[in-house]
């Protein structure tokens, strides 16, 4: 199997292309993220001040190292008045609840946690794992509509994600979250009425295009993506700061540790590496080579502690929350990558490719 020389990504990784040195298209065409600037980021936040809303931003909390980051910057570094929430997916594990705790407790903000209807957000999960294979899309569906909810009924200004140049690149080739292939996928199954689809949605026509729109035209809360702005500490640092400052835990059981916060996570990166041939760690560990955080042999030497060839240790607790039988369960390898591309909004699919075409004359 070819292996890139530089990272470890291999020929399985979608669409991956190598020269004649075995190094991926994705190393070649990497560019050491250049921060957008501090200044950009203290005048997002004046602006928010200025509005002088109860709150001036919304940091959403799932447990993990990203999230907590970000709300030890927002209360601690840029002392903003701060509103944080959860959505809980059904998954949140134990470190990541008590994670989520002790961060609110110290920084003395105010949590909002957020459901769905638990029974139908079961069967959601369950139909779209059968029929597509993944289910995480449904949950960042589901995430995204509570957070966006919750900081239109607070009149928060701003939102703050924990999203991180290093979580570049290691995507689905399915497009998981565009809401028109969602509503197929469920119609289809004849299960749900469309007031569930569209309950559990919140927001049922906001794909990426009216997203973009609202956004512009300030009808929803602008979205911030701070490390996008400054230069960060290496994923290590990052964990020892918020340790330090948060009392934030991690998950001991692995040198590296992401989304330890859901306990699915571990089954829907086997079922990943099931359908596509590649998950989720051989993307992360590559993105840390090329960021200069680990080297190239300690990357294999991870990787090869924490690939995921078994199911994992509690797929059958996953399973019996779900409600889905062993037999059904090995179907979903069958399933073909790109099922139901044709099923997603047109107007995304336009949005997308226009996004696309502006990003490639940037960079001429
Ligand atoms: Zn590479």
């Amino acid at each position: 199997m070819n292996i890139c020389s530089k990272c470890i990504i291999n020929e399985n990784y979608p669409k991956i292309i190598f020269d004649e040195r075995s190094v991926c298209s994705i190393c070649n065409d990497h560019q050491t993220h250049k921060p957008f600037g501090e200044e950009k980021l203290l005048a997002i936040f004046q602006n928010a001040k200025n509005k002088n809303s109860k709150y001036d931003a919304l940091v959403p909390l799932s447990g993990g190292k990203d999230s907590t980051y970000i709300l030890h910057l927002a209360v601690n570094v840029y002392k903003l008045k701060v509103l944080t929430m959860t959505y809980d997916n059904g998954f949140l594990s134990q470190i990541a609840l008590a994670n989520i705790k002790k961060s609110v407790e110290l920084t003395k903000v105010e949590h909002v946690f957020c459901h769905s209807d638990s029974e139908t957000q079961r069967k959601i999960y369950k139909t779209m794992l059968l029929n597509s294979g993944d289910f995480c899309g449904a949950c960042d569906i589901a995430t995204k509509a509570n957070i966006l909810k919750v900081a239109a009924e607070y009149s928060v200004p701003i939102i703050l994600y924990g999203s991180s140049p290093l979580e570049n690149d290691s995507f689905v080739p399915d497009s998981i979250q565009d809401i028109a292939r969602f509503k197929y996928i469920l119609r289809n199954s004849k299960e749900f009425s469309e007031r569930d689809i569209n309950n559990f949605l919140i927001y049922p026509n906001l794909n990426l295009f009216y997203l973009s729109l609202y956004k512009k035209i300030g009808k929803i809360s602008q979205e911030v993506r701070p490390l996008f702005y400054i230069s960060n500490p290496s994923d290590k640092e990052m964990g020892n700061i918020i340790t330090d400052k948060l009392g934030w835990q991690n998950d001991n059981s692995r040198e590296y540790s992401k989304h330890f916060d859901c306990i699915a996570e571990p089954l829907t990166n086997y079922i990943r590496q099931k359908i596509y041939s590649y998950e989720r760690r051989i993307c992360q560990y590559s993105n840390m080579i090329r960021r200069n955080e680990i080297s190239r042999d300690k990357a294999l030497q991870l990787y090869a502690a924490d690939q995921i060839n078994e199911k994992p240790a509690n797929y059958k607790d996953i399973l019996d929350i779900l409600q889905i039988s062993e037999n059904d369960f090995a179907n979903i390898e069958n399933i073909s990558p790109l099922k139901y591309e044709t099923k997603t909004s047109k107007i995304n699919r336009i949005f997308a490719q226009l996004i696309k075409i502006k990003q490639t004359f940037k960079k001429l």
